[in-house]
């Protein structure tokens, strides 16, 4: 990661899909859910589905142009209520506007029980060549207990589909999320759905803990004492499980969420992990494409008129490259210190602008930070990089990111405030 990478032009976009069947019980995202019946074509919640891809376009039709895009992933929500047709004109639509690099990563986020074989086939038809599975469990009861609108056949069948395509050489990858630690979950349990998992040939798996966001279903059920969630040494003992079943199945965690055999590391992932910039449209969507963060309004009216006034007065400051800013050193180092590789300490304050008597100085505090972390070994150094040790450091990030943020609102004021954006390198490739 480097300042300088910040400062390429963007190669990846982000297109968002915000529409849903129905809210699972804890999920707080900016969704619309639409009804069982749904679909983007006809029927229930169609009108819906359409108009909004008609502002969606819009959008992209103002966006400033760019280099032809190495990755484009459409996410959501629920992407696959979309028809292969309608996945197939944003497509079209990017490739117009920017150009699609050959080779380009194109992953669709799908949720089983809302496409069929015939709507896979026509999603790689489309240009899909990786999808992403929103699985969580395979098992009915637990995914009654997540509000989920799938059941597990729904999931076994839509990871043969897949597995089929993969093995056809038509798709470069797929993944599949699970959900760990859900409420009455103990290691047996949580050991078939990994071998469920397994069974699949999945060449990818982001597992995810149960996160209890206020405003959801779980988080009411929370306060009135309904919900049971895992102690913390069982939490801990279902994570340790995941990391050495992974391991022992050939898969590397390259990230704290995230396990690939190799060769299927989700490369738009990646660039966000890494500090370089994207493109970002859709409702509630963020883009970054030079540093500075746009987040869209996240509700359909408001990011309507939002496009409309785009229109009238030219694109966010923030989606020119004349407005270049740094993300913030914090940021960087908690999104670099997510994955296996950790972050460049010392190239990434050279980019920051601190000067050799600083860097010494300001990491020296640092260090005194991080000192528990380092002599618990969940901290490593490796030259001048600095990582997350593989289980146990990765599995207590939140603290190590603490002890971060702490060392870095004890900084000056001058120490912490961004680069002048005019002096900083700029490779626009
Ligand atoms: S399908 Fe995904 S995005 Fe939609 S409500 Fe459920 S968890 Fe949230």
């Amino acid at each position: 990661m480097s300042g300088i990478d910040t400062f390429a032009s963007p190669r990846s976009a982000y297109l968002h899909i915000p529409f849903c069947h129905r809210r699972c019980f804890y999920c707080d995202f900016a969704v619309i859910p639409l009804g069982d019946k749904a679909s983007g074509v006809k029927g229930p919640g169609s009108f819906s589905i359409q108009s909004y891809l008609k502002t969606l376009h819009r959008e992209i039709a103002i966006s400033p142009k760019g280099p032809p895009l190495a990755t484009v992933y459409i996410g959501g929500g629920t992407p696959s209520l979309l028809s292969p047709h309608q996945i197939s004109s944003l497509i079209e639509h990017l490739g117009q506007h920017f150009g699609i690099q050959d080779g380009c990563e194109l992953t669709l986020e799908i949720d089983p029980a809302t496409f069929s074989q015939d709507d896979l086939e026509g999603y790689v038809g489309a240009g899909i060549n990786r999808f992403s599975l929103g699985g969580q469990s395979f098992e009915d009861r637990a995914l009654a207990q997540l509000g989920r609108f799938h059941r597990s056949h729904h999931l076994i069948d839509a990871c043969r589909w897949l597995n089929h395509s993969y093995k056809d050489g038509r798709l470069k990858s797929w993944s599949l999320d699970l959900i760990q630690n859900l409420p009455g979950q103990d290691l047996a349990a949580w050991r078939n759905q990994l071998q469920a998992a397994l069974k699949t040939s999945v060449p990818h798996l982001s597992i995810y803990d149960l996160s209890i966001e206020p405003g959801t279903v779980f988080s009411w059920r929370q306060k009135r004492g309904e919900l049971s969630l895992l102690n913390h040494d069982l939490a801990a003992e279902i994570a340790l499980m995941t990391s050495a079943t992974l391991r022992d199945a050939g898969f590397a965690r390259y990230e704290i969420s995230n396990y690939a055999l190799p060769g299927h590391t989700s490369r738009h992932n990646r660039v966000y992990w890494s500090g370089a910039g994207w493109w970002g449209f859709g409702q509630g969507a963020t883009s970054s494409p030079w540093g500075q963060r746009l987040v869209r309004p996240r509700t359909s009216k408001a990011y309507s008129s939002w496009v409309a006034e785009q229109e009238i007065i030219g694109p966010d400051s923030s989606l020119k490259p004349g407005n270049a800013k740094l993300m913030a050193l914090d940021e960087q180092l908690m999104v670099g210190l997510r994955c296996r590789e950790g972050v460049d300490i010392e190239r990434l304050t050279r980019s920051w602008g601190w000067n050799s008597r600083e860097r010494e100085h300001y990491l020296k505090s640092l260090d005194l930070y991080w000192l528990s972390s380092f002599k618990r070994g969940w901290l490593k150094r490796c030259g001048n990089r600095i990582m997350l040790s593989e289980p146990n450091g990765m599995e207590i990030s939140n603290q190590v990111l603490i002890e971060m943020i702490r060392w870095w609102e004890s900084l000056p004021a001058a120490a912490v405030s961004s680069p002048n954006s005019e002096v900083l390198p700029r490779k626009v490739v």
